[in-house]
């Protein structure tokens, strides 16, 4: 089901009035977690000026050490249906279990499987049950095949809204947090209709870098990209060596239109 060989055209995939997968680039930004209520609607407005299209925010944060921060669970989906309501930006959040998809599909207009939850078949399964979009992250130590798999156990299940999202893999490089597998762009379009996001944040996990990874991606065919921007990185409960503050998001977004202009 998500082979191009027996669905030759792009799949698009429509969020409110959005097209993910079409022509138009598709800009996702907010932070790695919802932290306050204000926050978020701060946040929301000024990334949607700064011409992002979708709010991001990890309401349920799958953190690497059970004693970090993790996450506001649905009171943070309350504060990003808020600021939903008040920019008008569709939402994006990631689930984490099978018992909480009936809750987050109450609230988000984007399910969000995590890297670490790419092989999560039961996971996979109770979002493949909902119509609700889905974005599915590759796994940092997957194969594009084992990727495309799982993208087959949401889409065997009847769910056919399946956005796959590079993110970065594991390799022998330690300077940067993970490798950004740009070769996956091209091949995922070669051999799947489904449309492919880049998130150059956990891709490099350092600020510095999302710029140009973000321009790259663009330029490798990428229908859009979700990026980890705050207000004040020092203070980000999350993430914070990898987020852009405003204004950096603001000069992304500018360089980033320049190069898709002449594509
Ligand atoms: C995130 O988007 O904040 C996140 C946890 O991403 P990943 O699953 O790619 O690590
Ligand atoms: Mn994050």
């Amino acid at each position: 089901l998500a082979s191009r060989d027996f669905h030759p055209l792009d799949t698009v995939i429509s969020v409110g009035n959005l097209k993910i997968g079409g022509p138009e680039p598709v800009y996702m930004a907010g932070p790695c977690s919802v932290e306050s209520r204000t926050g978020m609607i701060e946040i929301a407005q000024r990334v949607k000026e700064a011409g992002a299209h979708i709010l991001r925010g990890g309401a349920f944060k799958p953190r690497s050490s059970p004693y970090s921060f993790q996450g506001l669970g649905e009171e943070g989906l309350k504060y990003m249906a808020e600021a939903r309501e008040i920019t008008g930006l569709p939402i994006i959040s990631e689930v984490m279990e099978p018992e909480t998809v009936n809750l987050m599909v109450d609230y988000v207009d984007i399910l969000q499987i995590g890297a670490r939850n790419m092989q999560n078949y039961a996971l996979l399964r109770a979002v493949g049950r909902t119509q609700t979009p889905v974005l599915l992250k590759r796994g940092f130590s997957n194969t594009i095949e084992e990727w495309l798999m799982s993208a087959e156990y949401i889409l065997s299940e009847g769910n056919p809204n399946v956005i796959l999202c590079e993110r970065g893999i594991r390799t022998f490089e330690t300077y940067t947090r993970n490798t950004l597998d740009l070769n996956a762009v091209p091949v995922v379009k070669h051999l799947s209709h489904l449309p492919v996001i880049v998130d150059p944040s956990h891709g490099v996990g350092k600020w510095r870098y999302v710029t140009a990874m973000s321009r790259a991606a663009m330029a490798a065919g990428a229908h859009g990209l979700i990026v980890e921007v705050h207000p004040n990185p020092q203070e980000a409960l999350s993430d914070g060596p990898q987020s852009l503050t405003l204004e950096n998001f603001e000069n992304l977004i500018e360089e980033v239109n320049r190069i898709v202009r002449v594509l």
